[in-house]
């Protein structure tokens, strides 16, 4: 059976590795890949993700860390000066929906930077209180901003029910399925999170793949190399036969509306 591999992606998000795009960059452009929205973490790693895309304008979209605990919109400002197209929001001390934190995404709307908030558990770290960053959360920021842009990563990871849901329900919102935890799950587990029923009222006892729920996803790697997580993308849509006009959407045509980049077409390759 022939799979559909995609000509053109958009690395929503994925993160500076010291060395790593000067080994693999052209090998992932000759793959197709584009752009890539590489994420800071932190001060330093903010400003290696810069440094990195200087190295790589053409492929490298900077997105500078925002440290929610200090709550000033103040630094997306800096952010902006620096030079960063978008932000990264990652581990809060309240919850990602506070009023207290809604003038930072207030600011970064004001200057279209579109954002990529983790959602769900996180790896590492001290501390940290995962409920503060479920999708859910940011219900309020969805609606309060509803022409700001941003991806939820991971959709929420063991959440990825609120996450597939709050994408439905937001026009503004994408979410990826990067990261260890979706991966790893059964994949009736997986197809489970796209069925719906044909009928509302159970009059009809079937379960369909609703394809329209796929129109909000992107494609992101995360920590990993491409080859992984396009292996992973590759063999969930072609199983569940997406169509390739959305698949392209979820490799390339979401995120280059994101980054004001081209209007997307759909091209094709066969295996
Ligand atoms: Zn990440």
């Amino acid at each position: 059976m022939s799979k559909y591999i995609p000509r053109r992606i958009i690395n929503a998000h994925t993160h500076y590795h010291v060395g790593e795009l000067e080994m693999t960059a052209q090998r992932w452009q000759a793959a197709g890949l584009q752009k890539t929205c590489m994420c800071g973490i932190g001060e330093q790693n903010s400003l290696d993700t810069l440094a990195c895309a200087k190295r790589f304008p053409d492929l490298v979209v900077p997105f500078g860390h925002i440290d929610l605990s200090k709550r000033d919109p103040n630094e997306v400002d800096r952010r902006k000066e620096q030079g960063f197209t978008g932000l990264k929001f990652i581990v809060t001390p309240v919850p990602y929906g506070d009023d207290s934190l809604m003038p930072i995404y207030e600011r970064a709307a004001k200057y279209n930077m579109p954002a990529v908030f983790h959602t769900g558990w996180v790896a590492g770290g001290g501390a940290v209180r995962s409920l503060n960053m479920t999708p859910s959360e940011l219900e309020p920021v969805a609606k309060h901003l509803p022409d700001w842009k941003f991806v939820i990563a991971h959709i929420g990871n063991w959440w990825a029910e609120d996450g597939i849901c709050f994408l439905q329900h937001h026009k503004n919102v994408y979410g990826d399925l990067s990261g260890g935890f979706l991966r790893c799950q059964p994949p009736s587990w997986l197809r489970g999170l796209f069925l719906r029923q044909p009928d509302k009222n159970l009059r009809v006892i079937d379960e369909v793949v609703d394809y329209s729920l796929f129109k909000k996803l992107v494609f992101a790697t995360d920590n990993p190399p491409l080859e992984e997580l396009l292996e992973f993308y590759v063999n969930l849509l072609n199983w569940l036969q997406v169509p390739i006009e959305i698949q392209d959407m979820i490799y390339y045509g979401n995120m280059a509306a994101m980054l004001g980049l081209e209007a997307a077409t759909v091209q094709s390759a066969k295996l």
